[in-house]
């Protein structure tokens, strides 16, 4: 990776940061839906309707934490609104799968702007604060599909 693009990436994690896209006041979502990374201090829950044509509504999110979870947050938000569930599950399984270093992150090249997380992959202790609000999105997809959805009333 050259520097330009260090910096690049740099300039979108802040962009996010700062202005979080799908952020969201979310307190009909129950605490026990909060998914916390302890070592960072991130803290993210989600709101993931599920339209009637089997595909994923707008996602929105609420939480606090550092730049990287709250960029990885908005950036999962705009990548999954529009998807079908099952697009969606297998995309927040595969980027965390590349965070964790078992697959090429390269691939994040064809998802837009989540290419700036590819730095990330650097730094073991900071991937859990990349995948915290993907791995949200995996929890609230099941239980979605368990009829169990707390955002159908
Ligand atoms: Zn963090």
């Amino acid at each position: 990776m050259t520097l330009q693009l260090d910096e690049l990436y740099q300039e979108i994690i802040l962009d996010h940061y700062r202005n979080p896209r799908g952020a969201a006041r979310l307190d009909h979502v129950p605490e026990n839906r909060v998914h916390e990374n302890p070592t960072c201090g991130d803290a993210v829950k989600l709101e993931v309707p599920l339209q009637a044509d089997g595909t994923v509504g707008p996602v929105r999110f609420d939480g606090k934490g550092c730049a990287i979870s709250t960029a990885s947050a908005s950036l999962m938000t705009a990548h999954i609104s529009g998807k079908s569930v099952a697009e969606a599950r297998a995309d927040a399984e595969r980027f965390i799968t590349v965070m964790r270093g078992g697959e090429d992150a390269d691939i994040l090249d064809e998802w837009d702007d989540l290419a700036c997380l590819k730095g990330v992959i650097r730094y073991p202790l900071r991937v859990k604060c990349a995948t915290l609000a993907w791995h949200a999105l995996l929890d609230a997809l099941a239980e979605a599909a368990q009829g169990d959805d707390p955002n159908s009333e």
